[in-house]
Formats: C-alpha cells, sequence, structure tokens
C-alpha cells in the first residue's frame, strides 16, 4: 500500500472551490511557560475527544500561557477523558470546532496546513467503501446558505513515525519537569518508519509531525467524487 500526506495548495495556485470556515475547537489548552525551555505550545486537535464532563470553564475560553503549576492541574483534569494513546500537551484542542462557514467546499480541503476537512458525502463514501480508521467529526459551524453540505474534521492520531534518517540530529530535547515531547522540525524531504506504519488502516498521523496520512485507498475513493483543493504527497516507508 502506498500512503500520501494531505497538504494544502501553494499560496500562488489557483482552486476551484470557494468554501472557507472560521472555527476553532470547543476545548484547548493553552501554552505553558516552562522554567527550562519558557513559554511552549504544540498545534495537535482531537476533535473525537469529548471534554464536556470536565468542569473547568478556563478549557473553553483559554487565556495564553499559564503557569507550569496550572498547566499540571489542568492535564490532570483532562487525562482521564483522552484515550491513552493518545497525548495531551500544551496547545491540544479537543471536540469538535466550532463557527462559521461560506462557500462551496470540495470533497477534502486543507486549510491551514495542519487541518483536514472532509465533505458529508467524502465521509459517507469512505465508510461505505470499508475504509478503516477514519475518524470524522461533525464540524458545527454556522451558514447563511442552509443547502451547505455538513462537514467533518478528519482526526489524524499519531501513530507512525518519521524514519530517524530523514529527521537528523536538529532535535529539541525532551523535558522533564512540565512533559514536553522530543521535537523537531519538519523536513522538507521525508519518509516514514515502515515499522511503524500502522496495518490495515487508510488514515493516520505521525508522532511529532502535523501530518494526516491517507493510503492511496483513500486517495482514489475520494477522487470519485470529483477535484479537491489539496495535494497528496507520497510518503514512502522504509
Ligand atoms: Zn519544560
Amino acid at each position: 500500500m502506498r500512503y500520501f500526506s494531505i497538504e494544502r495548495l501553494n499560496f500562488d495556485e489557483p482552486g476551484q472551490w470557494s468554501g472557507s470556515y472560521r472555527a476553532r475547537h470547543r476545548w484547548h489548552l493553552s501554552g505553558v511557560d516552562c522554567p527550562r525551555y519558557g513559554i511552549w505550545s504544540r498545534l495537535g486537535a482531537f476533535p473525537s475527544v469529548d471534554l464536556s464532563a470536565v468542569d473547568e470553564p478556563v478549557l473553553a475560553n483559554p487565556k495564553g500561557p499559564t503557569s507550569l503549576e496550572e498547566y499540571k492541574r489542568l492535564v490532570a483534569l483532562v487525562r482521564p477523558f483522552v484515550p491513552p494513546e493518545l497525548p495531551v500537551h500544551a496547545g491540544g484542542s479537543f471536540g469538535p470546532m466550532v463557527g462559521t462557514a461560506q462557500g462551496k467546499f470540495g470533497p477534502v480541503t486543507c486549510w491551514p496546513s495542519w487541518e483536514v476537512v472532509l465533505r458529508e458525502d467524502a465521509v459517507e463514501l469512505l465508510k461505505a467503501e470499508g475504509l478503516k480508521g477514519v475518524i470524522a467529526v461533525r464540524m458545527e459551524l454556522k451558514s447563511r446558505r442552509s443547502t451547505m453540505p455538513a462537514l467533518y474534521e478528519l482526526e489524524a492520531r499519531p501513530m507512525a513515525r518519521l524514519h530517524p534518517d530523514c529527521i537528523g540530529e536538529w532535535k529539541t530535547p525532551a523535558c522533564d519537569i512540565c512533559g514536553k515531547p522530543e521535537s523537531f522540525s519538519l523536513p522538507s524531504k521525508r519518509w516514514l518508519l515502515r515499522s511503524t506504519v500502522p496495518e490495515g488502516l487508510d488514515v493516520f498521523g505521525v508522532e511529532g509531525a502535523c501530518l494526516h496520512v491517507v493510503s492511496e485507498r483513500f486517495v482514489e475513493t475520494v477522487q470519485r467524487l470529483g477535484p479537491s483543493d489539496v495535494h497528496y504527497r507520497e510518503l514512502p516507508a522504509e
């Protein structure tokens, strides 16, 4: 099976679709001010995680970077509601995106570069064709057009890893004070570590990188619905 990451168009490439949205996830962990590394946060969203049982209003109205103490308190509140295999870290978002949308959307939208949105018929087709690992969470979007199809955010759980040879030596170490994971900047030439590719899944994410990886079967299926304003960039595995 071949794999591809879903990438947005370049700024100078004209798209075919007019759709745009302004939305944010229902819950968010702010950045943390670590005594060793200073303020940091990381992008990453798990829309399928429901934090409605957590009685802490600041998660819905984050107020910017917090102290280490406050951060640890919030992580301890959130952790029991997040599947153990998913990371909880500063900057992380949870729950459906809530906001407004306008225009017409293609089957797949990638904007900003770390978000992937599927049109309702794309979700239905992927499910009908039996694709595995498709976690698509309905976005709560208001629109002036009553006929706008529902949109779903595609969740990418970080299961695979990039090959250490493409990451190289330029890594920021993990921090045992605040729990910051090891980080690296995304290499322009990149490939997956084959032994970490989850077998049989058609969608997954990559540890430490904001990538939505999909199978060749995913690409072929959504392309039956017509063009999308995205690029599929092959991610070899070795
Ligand atoms: Zn730290």
